[in-house]
């Protein structure tokens, strides 16, 4: 079951003495987070205000939505917590999953014994607290366990579904990497990023299974879309306006070599980037979008759609350089 730190929420509301407060968090917990506002409102006597729209990271915090709300404080739920705050008015809460994951790391680690020796563990952030307990019990059946050290945002362990240092930082010393969670989402990037053995245990189910040919699968279409798009005459390049998301820079750069290249390009700003939203965009052959690398690389669209790692191995193959590796970097911003 999901735990929200209540305490922190209460506690930063006794410093801080908010008139109202808004609270976001990813759609499996908004349920909790009506919870969580009908608490704040009884026990501190203050409007708390549920953002309903999607929220997919600490990159898609949506200050927006609560400065219009004139919430003093916005709560942003399940996510990392290696930042505390952003800014004066963004206050990161954690929440983590308690169930147990001894059964399914006890069976993992004996039905791999045999093929590897030393692993090294990830999870997302509502797994972190888990990493130490599936770390005794693969020591115990004899593994050498190597927990990778996190950066900026990531805590040692953690992974999100595009920037992997943890993994990244360990790829030579381990053999394969154990992902606690039933997500693959995070363990499949891990299996492109690092192209090792990559085991996803999912607690829920008390079953460990091996992502690579998922994340196989998802690779070979993120190549399909570069060769889709490389006859584009016309490419549609859309900055994401979601506030962490929101890389405006990067996308004039990519413009920029795009002409030098012979293309055509529209610079097209967009909130939510969905097929149904593009369709509607005429002349446009392909479109490289620079918000969330996952949004080409996990949906379907009907015209070649690429993120910007799948961006800079056209560019490659537009200039006849060789574009193997593209997803193996730590970061695919
Ligand atoms: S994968 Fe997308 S949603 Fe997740 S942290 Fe990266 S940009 Fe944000």
């Amino acid at each position: 079951m999901i735990k929200i730190d209540e305490n922190k929420i209460f506690q930063v509301i006794e410093q801080r003495k908010p008139r109202s407060v808004a609270l976001n968090g990813a759609e499996a917990l908004l349920p909790k987070l009506q919870d969580v506002a009908d608490h704040i409102t009884e026990k501190c006597g203050i409007e708390a205000y549920v953002i309903g729209d999607t929220c997919w990271g600490s990159c898609d915090l949506n200050t927006h939505a609560s400065d219009m709300l004139g919430a003093d404080i916005l709560f942003s739920v399940g996510h990392t917590v290696a930042m505390e705050t952003f800014g004066e008015k963004v206050f990161m809460i954690n929440a983590f999953d308690d169930v147990s994951f001894d059964s399914v790391a006890e069976k993992c680690a004996k039905g791999l014994k045999d093929k590897y020796k030393t692993v090294s563990l990830l999870t997302d952030s509502q797994h972190l607290e888990k990493v130490a307990g599936v770390k005794r019990i693969f020591e115990d059946n004899g593994y050498k366990v190597i927990i990778g050290r996190g950066k900026g945002q990531l805590l040692d362990a953690q992974v999100f579904g595009c920037e992997f240092y943890p993994a990244w930082n360990v790829q030579k010393q381990v053999e394969a990497y154990i992902f606690l969670g039933q997500s693959m989402f995070h363990s499949a990037s891990v299996a492109m990023s690092t192209e090792k053995p990559t085991f996803m245990l999912d607690p829920y189910f008390e079953e460990y299974s091996q992502v690579n040919d998922f994340a196989a699968g998802l690779q070979k279409r993120a190549i399909l879309g570069i060769y889709k798009a490389l006859d584009a005459e016309k490419i549609g390049l859309i900055i994401g306006l979601k506030e962490g998301q929101f890389a405006h820079v990067r996308a004039l750069e990519l413009k920029k070599e795009f002409e030098k290249l012979g293309k055509k390009v529209q610079l097209i700003a967009l909130t939510e980037i969905t097929d149904d939203r593009v369709q509607i965009f005429k002349g446009i052959d392909a479109f490289v979008q620079v918000a969330c690398p996952r949004i080409a690389i996990d949906n379907h669209f009907k015209k070649p759609m690429l993120s910007v790692p799948q961006a800079l191995a056209l560019i490659k193959l537009l200039k006849k350089e060789p574009i193997e590796d593209f997803l193996k970097i730590q970061h695919w911003l």
